[in-house]
């Protein structure tokens, strides 16, 4: 159902690393319409060939992006099938929101209500796929693209774009997944057929813990072993300090799904905290960290 893209309109550029299962590239796509050339910046994940097996999902994921558009979804250009398997899709400018929360940490600039509007954009996306019965499946600050930066000053707020999910949870080993927590609901790493759009849910608790705690969570380099208990006996992360914002994550970290708020709710609790008097509050992390 995707567009397909012609390798020949690819120009390569400098390698960004590595994905879970892709290696990823900057590059710029060529498009010639009534004999004038277009050049669009664009963001080239390849599959890595290692993971071959997970094409399908792979490209069904593309498949799930191409079919919607929101504002706060990354646009996907199309894919580009050869030997390799090559999302195409736009290059968000100031790159994921876990790297852009850690450079900031120290001297920050970024304001609680800063990150409460990242976090309503979010939620307002996660809803809109609700309501299209999709499931993202992958949530995190890692997929979480900043377009634009905001400026507290003159009152602009920051603008996100919400990443392609990538390979299924559902096609995952146990190990895959375990790797996942604490982002990966509770009931997946059990059995990852039980993805449930309630796993969204989840996924935005441990992403909203993280956007108030410089983009890190300490529960993410423990040992395989250690994150399955933490799972099996239950536990939550650490508890911010913001009660209000600590329920609300507590709320949607719940180990029942059905017992987690909907989107629309989220989006009304984030109304009243962005209302609040949080600008008294000094420090709204754990404090320990
Ligand atoms: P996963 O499926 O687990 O999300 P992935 O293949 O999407 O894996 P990521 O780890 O999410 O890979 O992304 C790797 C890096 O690529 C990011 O840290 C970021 O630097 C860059 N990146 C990804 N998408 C974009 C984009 N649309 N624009 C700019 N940079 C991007
Ligand atoms: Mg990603």
């Amino acid at each position: 159902t995707f567009q397909n893209i012609r390798p020949e309109t690819i120009i390569w550029g400098e390698s960004l690393g590595q994905g879970s299962f892709t290696k990823i590239f900057r590059g710029i796509k060529r498009d010639i319409d009534n004999e004038e050339s277009y050049e669009t910046d664009v963001l080239l994940k390849v599959l890595d060939i290692t993971y071959r097996n997970f094409n399908e999902s792979f490209l069904e994921a593309a498949s799930v992006m191409s079919l919607i558009s929101h504002k706060h979804l990354v646009l996907l250009h199309g894919i580009c099938v050869g030997t390799d398997s090559i999302m195409v899709q736009e290059y968000v400018k100031l790159g994921p929101l876990d790297i852009y929360l850690k450079k900031q940490k120290d001297g920050s600039r970024i304001t609680a209500r800063w990150k409460l509007e990242v976090a309503k954009q979010l939620a307002y996306t996660l809803s809109f796929l609700r309501d299209k019965n999709i499931i993202h499946g992958n949530v995190s600050t890692k997929n979480i693209l900043l377009s634009r930066e905001g400026d507290s000053s003159t009152g602009s707020p920051p603008f996100i774009k919400l990443s392609d999910s990538g390979v299924s949870i559902t096609v995952m080993t146990k190990e895959l997944l375990t790797d996942r927590i604490p982002w990966v609901a509770p009931e997946c790493v059990r059995d990852p057929r039980s993805l449930v759009q309630e796993s969204d849910c989840w996924s935005f608790g441990a992403t909203l813990w993280e956007i108030f705690n410089g983009g890190s969570i300490p529960l993410s380099v423990l040992e395989p072993t250690a994150k399955v208990k933490f799972y099996q006996d239950q536990l939550q992360l650490p508890i911010l300090k913001w009660t209000e914002l600590a329920n609300l994550i507590n709320c949607c970290m719940n180990y029942r799904p059905f017992l987690r708020p909907s989107f629309r709710a989220i989006i009304r609790d984030l109304n009243n905290l962005i209302t609040s008097d949080y600008e008294l509050l000094v420090d709204l992390s754990t404090g320990d960290l």
